[in-house]
């Protein structure tokens, strides 16, 4: 027998993914959405499955009658460019969407698995992160209101297991790509492969040496299942270790799409961390998870996604 599960944020590029997977290993699930920075094309091809869409925004009260079996609270812009634009909706979703999620949980009885963030750790001063690290996060910087709001995420979920002893998860996403994501995204890999597919000059930003590890999003979807799963209330870091220079991202989507496009220089956003590379030892032995797509392939799968979703009129974006 199936679960029910509550997944917020499902009409994201995450939480589409995550839905699609537990609807194929037989669960039920209920999307909410806002679909402030989600799209409701990324959740068309589950029509006709065990599968309810509900437009609501999580920081307000979220009414949900019947059993539930898990919440995972994804709702949030996750995009610099997103929760910049939308300073006080982000924290407001992190603090306010998160005890209303929580909410749910506890009165249902659920497990509740939190999306944090590798923005948690900031700019970090340990390379590579542990889940033992505190973070070096500068609060009233513009990427403040999206990582505090993580934290105190974190720390309202902990507070429930330990106050109210709800069963919970947290796992610390680091960079993530694959299909889905929105063609205007504003990351560093939807941003490329749109510019090398339209022929246009690649923005790297800064000197292009800082560093990032790209996870395929089936891996990542892969550890969260197996996390839902786990008996760990710990944070666990899910990401693919291959640390690769933002320059170096880009003149592999050059090579991938056979563009003739060349790289630019933009100014580098503040606080922009200067590395990041997940620590997966946790991950390993509680979860038996590591990643398995190499960036040439997933890069690959996401081109063709990108191809297509070009090719027509740009709805997507
Ligand atoms: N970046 C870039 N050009 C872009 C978009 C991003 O050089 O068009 C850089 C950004 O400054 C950062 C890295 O790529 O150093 C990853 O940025 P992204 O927005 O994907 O995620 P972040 O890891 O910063 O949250």
């Amino acid at each position: 027998m199936g679960q029910r599960v509550v997944i917020t944020g499902a009409a994201g590029f995450i939480g589409s993914h995550l839905a699609e997977a537990l609807l194929d290993r037989g669960d039920s699930v209920v999307g909410i959405d806002n679909l402030s920075t989600g799209d409701a094309a990324n959740l068309a091809h589950l029509a006709g499955r065990d599968f309810r869409f509900v437009r609501h925004d999580v920081s307000s009260y979220i009414d949900l009658g019947g059993p539930v079996d898990a919440v995972l609270h994804w709702a949030s812009p996750a995009s610099p460019i997103d929760y910049l634009e939308r300073p006080i909706p982000t924290l407001k979703v992190g603090a306010l969407g998160t005890h209303n999620a929580l909410g749910l949980a506890k009165a249902k009885q659920a497990t509740f698995v939190l999306a944090s963030t590798s923005e948690v750790y900031g700019d970090p001063l340990e390379h590579p992160q542990t889940e033992s690290y505190w973070g070096n996060v500068n609060p009233i910087g513009p990427r403040g209101v999206y990582d505090e709001a993580k934290r105190f995420a974190e720390a309202m979920t902990t507070a429930y297991r330990r106050y109210h002893g709800l069963d919970t998860k947290i796992v610390r996403i680091f960079n993530t790509y694959g299909p889905r994501m929105r063609v205007r995204d504003g990351r560093a890999v939807p941003n490329f492969i749109a510019q090398a597919l339209r022929g246009e000059d690649l923005t790297v930003y800064g000197d292009g040496t800082q560093t990032r590890s790209f996870c395929y999003v089936s891996d990542l979807v892969d550890g969260i299942l197996r996390l839902m799963r786990s008996d760990t209330n710990d944070p666990v870091n899910l990401g693919n270790p291959t640390e690769t220079t933002v320059a170096g991202i880009a003149e592999q989507i050059i090579r991938l799409t056979g563009s003739s496009s060349r790289i630019v220089h933009e100014p580098l956003p503040v606080d922009d961390p200067k590395v990041r590379q997940p620590d997966i030892g946790r991950a390993r032995k509680v979860l038996d998870w590591e990643p398995r797509v190499p960036l040439a392939e997933g890069l690959t799968e996401t081109i063709s996604w990108f191809r297509t979703a070009l090719g027509g009129n740009e709805q997507r974006e």
